[in-house]
């Protein structure tokens, strides 16, 4: 690995850093209104809950910087220009970007798009890599031997400064190219729609309230055990916050699983159960029986409760209508991954248990531009039995 190699971190003279708040609230104050904002970050998350952040990565169309999260964190200006809706940022698959920025600063950002999902709509492929579509797009070959380095250590070293501009560089031109794309198909309000649709998702499962949805297999249990998981699922995410520990170095999955499960009475009856080692009885015992005794009194209503897959009739359902969003979105051209992902359509059809019609959400948006045509075929999918 080029970065065990001793080697020169001064030289570079290329590298335009913003060690300090001042330096980047200057440049921040003369971004000229109009022009859109390249943004990346590295990060580094083993042992702990919450991301730490190594490195802001800043462009526009004529500079690339690096800036120091401390600088970041320091500025007056950083944060309200993430959240300026009318400042356009652009990111390549932003989920974990938008997620630090979150968690570090308390940014919520407004305004971006991301280019990866820009790419997808232009036909170009799915969740294709920034460094795969810089390459095919714009005929540039980036070096990727520094994907995997410790962006924490400081000097970063020549090799990391130019892997790390090379992530923000090619974003103005690539965006050119989308929306030069997009426009012509009366596409570009779909990456802006999808783009917001992303940030409000990985904001929404963010909530602690929510997480116990996500804990497979956890719909195999009744509404009052779904009650005690919900409550353990809650107590767990506020301990992961609280000690900046992952989950299943507080408590696994499987365990919380397994003692909503048998719904122990006494800290006697957590041994034996599945994951639930010796060192959570004694760390957590008590804590985990009284939340037992708390969630228990709680029966989830059916809104409440995680939902069920399909059934084996749904199923058949599902089989249609992706049949039939696949053929849309090839005459489209758009692909049917973001047209109709496998989470939405299941969303859709479980829907149907209570209305047997079609769900307005399918004509929403610029999705609705490309389904229109097909509400016959639709209905026959939703209206009958
Ligand atoms: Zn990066």
């Amino acid at each position: 690995m080029m970065s065990d190699r001793p080697e020169q971190t001064t030289g570079a003279s290329d590298v335009n850093w913003l060690r300090d708040a001042e330096a980047l609230d200057a440049v921040l104050a003369a971004l000229p209104e109009g022009v859109a904002l390249g943004l990346d970050t590295e990060f580094e998350r083993v042992s702990t809950y919450y991301p730490k952040p190594g490195l802001v990565q800043m462009s526009t169309p004529d500079d690339a910087w690096l800036v120091e999260p401390a600088a970041a964190e320091g500025s007056r200006l950083f944060k309200p220009v993430l959240e300026d809706p009318f400042r356009i940022k652009l990111l390549y698959a932003m989920g974990e970007d938008l997620e630090l920025l979150r968690v570090w600063l308390g940014i919520e950002m407004q305004g971006m798009l991301d280019l990866q999902i820009g790419a997808a709509l232009a036909g170009w492929g799915y969740q294709v890599g920034y460094a795969k579509q810089v390459e095919s797009v714009l005929g540039v070959s980036l070096d990727k031997g520094e994907t995997r380095s410790d962006w924490l250590r400081r000097p970063l070293s020549a090799a990391q400064e130019r892997y790390a501009l090379d992530d923000v560089r090619y974003l103005e031109v690539l965006f050119v190219k989308v929306r030069e794309v997009l426009e012509s198909r009366g596409l570009f309000g779909a990456l802006q729609d999808e783009s917001r649709r992303m940030a409000d998702d990985l904001l929404a499962q963010s909530e602690p309230e929510v997480y116990y949805l996500r804990l497979r297999g956890g719909w195999r249990l009744n509404p009052q055990q779904q009650g005690v998981l919900r409550a353990l699922s809650l107590w767990r995410e506020r301990q992961c916050r609280e000690r900046d520990r992952p989950r299943n170095r507080v408590v696994s999955d499987k365990a919380l699983l397994a003692i909503a499960d048998s719904m122990p009475k006494t800290t006697g009856q957590l041994k034996g159960l599945e994951d639930v080692t010796p060192v959570v009885i004694r760390k957590f015992g008590d804590t985990l029986v009284d939340l037992v005794r708390e969630g228990g009194g709680e029966t989830l209503t059916r809104e409440q409760r995680i939902p069920t897959p399909l059934s084996r009739l749904e199923q058949d359902s599902y089989r249609a209508l992706r049949t039939l969003m696949q053929q849309v979105a090839e005459q489209q051209q758009v692909p049917v991954e973001l047209l109709a992902p496998r989470k939405r359509l299941e969303e859709w059809l479980r829907l149907k248990r209570q209305s047997p019609t079609v769900p307005d959400a399918i004509f929403e948006g610029w999705r609705g531009q490309l389904t229109e045509a097909y509400r016959p075929e639709l209905r026959a999918i939703f209206e009958h039995e």
